[in-house]
């Protein structure tokens, strides 16, 4: 069986746990080259001990946990504010997510183990821009914007302006994600998020989705429907979230969007599984999720 954790040494490292946000802009502005930041090092250390990252020489960690700026859930004036070093655990634990953006809280539930999300960060999910990153399609359902800073400034942009490819992202050298953001979802709104993977615990997805709908005497409004491990990043499926749109759900109209979900997407075939599988099981998921939120508001 593959060793998942891998039996590689560390490098030899200089090792920075700035306590302000201030601290890390200096670092970031003097930091020696080679330097990685890091979070809850659940991705970089099993990376680095499987030989997928490697330093030729002596590398800067630079540690954002000392950092309580950077860790926090908010809700004010209508928007969810999360700290991008928040972990995992506090989300799933948060009374806010749990009542303003329970797709995300579902998302995080079928994520690692307690181990892994009492360490790991939303933001280091979303900064290694993986295509099966987990927290990506609710986030991408909730329409939510990242921040990032660094010593030249702060800007601000669409989280599927920010993804651009399998573990890239638009993300500078000496930026780090400070925040992500989102309108709280609405009372009337229903969510759900659905993946599989090739077991059923601490699993790394083979397809994911995120579904949100504004049901209005049973009239679909406002879809959104994302899916993760289809395509290079995490993405939305547009045209069924428009077929869906203004439709009283049945069992007909679910399985229609379950068809144009599959016909949208292009999945490739990797070591877990094949495009083939992917596609039927992306429509599988859609329609269990569509059918879930119905349920949800009967
Ligand atoms: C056993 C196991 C199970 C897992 N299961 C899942 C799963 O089910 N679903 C899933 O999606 N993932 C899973 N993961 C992957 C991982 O736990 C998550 O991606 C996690 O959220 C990463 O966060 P971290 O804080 O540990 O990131 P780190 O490992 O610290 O960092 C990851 C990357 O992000 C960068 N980074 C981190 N934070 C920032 C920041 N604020 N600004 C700029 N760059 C930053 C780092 O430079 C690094 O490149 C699993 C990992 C393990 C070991």
């Amino acid at each position: 069986m593959k060793n998942f954790i891998g039996s590689r040494s560390l490098p030899d490292m200089i090792y920075h746990a700035p306590e302000s946000i201030e601290k890390l802009f200096l670092l970031l502005s003097d930091a020696a080259r080679p330097f990685r930041i890091v979070a809850g090092c659940t991705d970089f250390i099993p990376a680095v001990r499987t030989g997928r990252w490697s330093f030729d020489e002596e590398v800067t960690i630079i540690d954002l946990k000392q950092i309580k700026a950077l860790n926090y859930i908010e809700h004010q004036g209508g928007m969810v504010h999360i700290g991008a070093c928040t972990r995992l655990t506090q989300i799933l634990e948060s009374p806010e997510i749990q009542e303003k953006a329970p797709v995300l809280a579902r998302a995080v539930t079928t994520m690692g183990s307690w181990q892994v999300r009492n360490t790991a960060t939303i933001g280091g999910n979303i900064c290694m821009s993986s295509p099966a990153g987990d927290t990506i399609p609710a986030l991408l359902v909730l329409d939510a914007r990242v921040t990032l800073a660094g010593p030249d400034g702060e800007e601000e942009m669409l989280l599927k302006e920010f993804l651009t490819g399998p573990g890239q992202n638009t993300m500078e050298d000496n930026q780090v994600m400070t925040r992500i953001s989102f309108p709280a979802m609405e009372k009337n709104e229903t969510a759900c998020f659905k993946k599989i993977g090739n077991r059923t615990a601490v699993i790394i997805s083979i397809v994911s989705t995120a579904v949100r709908i504004t049901l209005e005497h049973g009239v679909c409004r406002n879809v959104k429907i994302a899916m993760g491990s289809v395509a290079p990043t995490p993405i939305r499926i547009n045209r069924a979230e428009a077929f869906l749109e203004g439709k009283r759900l049945d069992q007909e109209v679910i399985h229609r969007c379950g068809a144009l979900v599959s016909e949208e997407i292009s999945p490739i075939t990797d070591l877990r599984a094949s495009g083939d599988y992917r596609r039927d099981v992306a429509a599988t998921l859609v329609k269990r999720a569509i059918a879930e939120c119905m349920e949800e508001k009967e």
